[in-house]
């Protein structure tokens, strides 16, 4: 399952994270049904996830320990998200711009993040952004945004 930093009551979150602001809460609860009610068990996510190097399926990390979703409150439009695998490996953080711009993007940003917690390497390599492609994020409009990288 997924908790909300803000909605629960959080242990200690990542460096530069913080609650998520109560206005955007909507907004994170929103993506988290989604994925719940159209993401899991469809597509081929399970299938891609479970290609990544940490080897968990998307049910798997639905279904283990509870992964926290963070706010960092930068927005400058370039910053989506991140985490810290090898000392935060049930965190991602969100930044406020992603949340502004919805829930669809908010969606995205998690399941790239979740990629990077079981496995995806940043850097040059698309293998996070490209999870999206197989777990029906992918339209005219987004949230997939092919090439990015890390
Ligand atoms: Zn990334």
């Amino acid at each position: 399952m997924f908790k909300l930093n803000g909605e629960d009551i959080c242990r200690e979150s990542p460096p530069d994270s913080e609650e998520i602001p109560a206005k955007y809460l909507p907004t994170a609860r929103q993506a988290l049904d989604i994925m719940r009610t159209r993401i899991l068990g469809k597509y081929r996510c399970d299938e891609i996830f479970s290609s990544l190097p940490g080897g968990k399926s998307l049910r798997d990390l639905y279904n283990g320990l509870d992964i926290w979703i963070n706010y960092d409150p930068s927005n400058d439009g370039t910053d989506y998200g991140w985490t810290m695998p090898d000392t935060f490996p049930y965190d991602i953080v969100i930044t406020q711009y992603t949340l502004r711009m919805g829930r669809w993007c908010t969606l995205g940003t998690i399941v790239h993040e979740l990629a990077h917690l079981n496995g995806a390497p940043g850097g040059d390599s698309t293998a996070a952004e490209d999870t999206l492609k197989s777990c029906g994020l992918r339209s005219r409009s987004g949230p997939y945004e092919p090439g990015v990288k890390g």
